[in-house]
């Protein structure tokens, strides 16, 4: 048993069964024995590998494409740039590196990352030092002032909640102990206010996923962008609407079940982008598959230019990348994009229909 297994073990027996939101936020966050409390999750050696770590590209055409849209809005003379959940800091420093070509752009910006994990923020401070980025535990407390944001991988990490749908009522997904052991069960049904929009596409025995924490933030978000001006790209495997158990857990680049070995595996779900484009007070953009989004910024020019300077090994990793990143049986199109923008201002570049 890990040493997290045993306090929810404990929790269960005495508060009785938990929402999978509370099993994942105890998981992935709790102060002594969370998964990203206590080790950097990325790469080879890890758990698992995200795009800006495949290759700079990704972070670079991001970066330029905020890059455009800071140009497209008047040039702000003083903006927040911003990143929520930045892992080891390589998307944020690839991505300013690539609007370091953009004249007056960095000049006006201030780096903040929201980051809740003491050993990724060091990583982060470390890669980013030269940009001096202020830290937050969670968007409300960024300055009020045009927000320039990214988010890859970040929303699929945010508790969520399941539930079934049973007669004109839903049963929540809930983790109690059977045996011993950690196990799923079901409460009874009831009627779920958050769910009311979807009686009409769903059907008995259909699961829905709903994250209150993620409509939360791009409230948050959306609300600076409309009033202040800004763009928000988010980045995430997911679909324009949930439906059916999305719930995963990834240990060193393997699926396991998600109950097992609580605190030592990455817990995520599928982000459901049409509940984010709902909850956002600014205009928002369809989610767009990756590798479109990625080749509608020219990431493939940018592939090429980057392989001349290549031979051997180095250019067949490189080639492999780019195909990871845009092809659709790789990140292409599980992986979408979401942009927010403020009414008025031209679409996000990659976004428009
Ligand atoms: N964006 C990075 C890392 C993705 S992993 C990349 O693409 O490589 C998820 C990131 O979100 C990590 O930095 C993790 O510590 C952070 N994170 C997860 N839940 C969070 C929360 N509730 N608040 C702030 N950061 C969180």
């Amino acid at each position: 048993m890990t040493p997290l297994e045993a306090i929810l073990h404990r929790r269960i027996a005495a508060e009785g069964p938990m929402s999978i939101a509370e099993y994942m936020a105890m998981c992935l966050l709790h102060p002594e024995h969370g998964y990203y409390t206590t080790r950097d999750p990325l790469g080879r050696g890890g758990d698992f590998t995200t795009a800006p770590e495949i290759s700079q590209m990704f972070g670079e055409m991001l970066g330029l494409a905020l890059a455009q849209c800071w140009l497209d809005q008047g040039q702000p003379s003083s903006f927040v740039l911003a990143e929520l959940g930045a892992g080891r800091g390589t998307l944020m420093t690839d991505a300013t590196r690539a609007m370091a070509s953009v004249p007056g752009l960095l000049e006006a910006a201030q780096l903040h990352l929201v980051e809740a994990s003491p050993a990724l923020k060091t990583a982060q401070a470390q890669a980013l030092a030269a940009l001096s980025p202020t830290f937050h535990d969670s968007v409300e407390t960024l300055p009020e002032a045009p927000l320039f944001l990214v988010a890859n991988e970040f929303f699929d990490a945010l508790p969520i909640r399941q539930f079934l749908r049973s007669g004109d009522g839903w049963s929540e997904r809930v983790i109690g102990v059977s045996d011993g052991a950690l196990a799923f069960g079901l409460t009874d049904p009831a009627p779920v206010a958050a769910l009311e929009h979807r009686s009409g596409d769903t059907v008995e025995g259909d699961l829905v996923e709903t994250c209150a924490p993620a409509t939360g933030i791009i409230a948050e978000i959306g609300r600076r962008i409309a009033g202040h001006g800004g763009a928000a790209l988010v980045i995430d495997y997911g679909s324009s609407r949930s439906l059916g158990d999305t719930f995963q857990a990834v240990r060193r680049h393997e699926k396991v079940s998600p109950l097992e070995a609580p605190g030592e595996a990455d817990l995520t779900a599928h982000v459901d982008f049409g509940a984010l484009a709902a909850a956002a007070p600014c205009e928002a953009t369809d989610d767009v598959p990756q590798g479109v989004f990625l080749e509608r910024l020219g990431i493939t020019a940018r592939a090429h230019a980057l392989a001349a300077r290549l031979s051997g090994g180095a250019l067949d990793s490189h080639v492999a990348a780019h195909r990871r990143l845009t092809h659709p049986q790789e990140m292409g199109s599980l992986f979408r994009t979401l942009g927010l923008f403020p009414a008025g201002t031209p679409v996000p570049p990659g976004l428009a229909e």
